[in-house]
């Protein structure tokens, strides 16, 4: 146990050691060549212990990211993604993401100490020397500390050079320019069967056209390309574990993640990563053949939704929101899986709700209009009284101006009362609202802005 300690501590030093920004002499052609290094590992805990082992580390196609934006700025997300320069130490790409093993983590199965095994991938551009591969996570403060530290060699004989698999069909829905300088969507298909590969075809397009129906992607729809990724699943739709239904599927999405019915994702990274893999990408977006209400998103990772619900367009904008941009649920009052999911007294790191432990700094002071009122008044309490169609309507009856209005509204990240978030209304707040609220669509913006540097 003493021993763990003093490794823990040792990793911690290092952590506090190297954990200053990429410095601006850290040039792309000095330290990588024009190709994805992904490297796969498996990702273990319960609620209390977490342990991480390498599984695999291959060589793919051309960098998706920009080669200008090495360091990622946002500060977002429950980890980090650090990789040094193994000999000088140098600080030379980083990413933070977040992971459905650490949602597992607040669940009551890994409270009682039961242990999962979910597994992950780490993209980065190829580089041409020893790296260190450090993976940190936020503590309940959010200070980073490292989990896992190993050396990867890029010339050693055991990274995977092999063919990508077959049975994959590639799609280009939108090409604007050099995958350096765009967001790279993969669009991938789950629970088409070949008869279904034209409705694939058709879902993407269809949910693409009101994506960019929706700011800030209208404005910035030169800054995308687009790709759709069909691999046929042997059977049609999702599993339905509440209905018995099983289905082969290519990804394996299920409803029922986490024992929460309306909630999808998929267990099956690797899968998902060779389907994907036939792409430049930067973001996974999962189209999964179903009617049913269901979805999910995952920052830095890949999101989901269901392709025939009266609320497709909206669960997309809603998972993508998670998964591209490290939105937080805005809402309150709907059961969750989760138990405490943001820590009391402790100022979240999502960009779009705050414990206001500092009303005169809000973190999204520059969208404020001078004279609002720092917690702003909506009626909350007759809101809460209401349910279902009510509550939309309540939302929907208020005055312009409040709509309108940026402030702090009380009741955010699945919390009545200490979190706040910036509008009446917004896509992360209730389900149909559209559009995003202000802060949700500046952050979308920046998100954009890092991939198309
Ligand atoms: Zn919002």
């Amino acid at each position: 146990m003493r021993k763990c300690k003093a490794i823990a501590f040792a990793l911690m030093f290092l952590s506090i050691m190297f954990t200053s920004a990429i410095q601006a002499e850290v040039k792309f052609d000095d330290y990588f060549v024009d190709q994805t290094m992904r490297i796969d590992y498996y990702h273990m805990a319960d609620k209390t212990t977490e342990f991480i082992t390498l599984d695999k580390v291959y060589q793919q196609g051309t960098w998706a990211g920009s080669p200008n934006s090495l360091g990622e700025p946002f500060d977002n997300g429950l980890y980090y993604i650090k990789i040094y320069d193994d000999i000088s130490g140098t600080l030379i790409y980083s990413k933070g993401f977040s992971s459905y093993c650490s949602e597992y983590m607040t669940t009551n199965m890994a409270a009682e100490g039961i242990k999962r095994t979910y597994h992950e991938t780490a993209l980065i551009p190829f580089p041409k020397k020893k790296i260190r591969f450090t993976l940190e996570r936020r503590n309940r403060q959010n200070q980073l500390g490292v989990i896992f530290s190993q050396v990867i060699d890029p010339q050693s004989v055991e990274i995977n050079k092999e063919a990508l698999i077959d049975g994959v069909t590639v799609y280009e829905i939108l090409k604007n320019g050099h995958p350096h300088h765009k967001v790279d969507l993969a669009f991938i298909a789950e629970g088409y069967t070949l008869k279904e590969e034209v409705k694939f075809k058709q879902d993407v397009e269809r949910v693409v056209e009101e994506f960019f129906k929706q700011e800030p992607y209208k404005s910035r729809k030169m800054d995308f390309n687009i790709y759709g990724l069909f691999k046929a699943s042997r059977e049609s739709g999702p599993d339905e574990p509440l209905e018995g239904a099983f289905k082969n599927t290519v990804l394996g999405a299920s409803f029922n993640a986490l024992g929460l019915n309306r909630y999808m994702l998929t267990e099956e990274n690797r899968a998902m990563r060779d389907i994907a893999g036939h792409v430049p990408y930067d973001a996974i977006v999962i189209i999964v053949n179903s009617q049913r209400y269901g979805g999910g998103g995952i920052y830095n990772s890949y999101c989901c939704f269901t392709s025939d619900n009266e609320w497709t367009v909206y669960l997309f904008l809603h998972e993508f929101g998670h998964s591209f941009s490290g939105l937080a649920d805005e809402y309150y009052g709907s059961p969750v899986s989760y138990n405490e999911f943001y820590p009391r007294g402790i100022e979240p790191i999502d960009p779009n709700i705050t414990a206001l432990l500092d009303p005169t700094n809000l973190k999204w002071k520059h969208l404020v209009i001078k004279g609002t009122p720092i917690p702003t008044p909506w009626g909350k309490e007759e809101y809460e009284k209401l349910t279902g169609k009510d509550r939309a309507d309540f939302l929907q009856s208020r005055s312009k101006k409040l709509k309108s209005l940026v402030g702090a509204f009380e009741g955010a990240g699945y919390t009545a009362t200490g979190l706040y978030r910036p509008m009446l209304n917004c896509i992360m707040f209730s389900k149909g609202a559209i559009p995003y609220c202000k802060v949700c669509e500046d952050t979308i913006s920046k998100v954009i802005g890092y991939y198309s540097l």
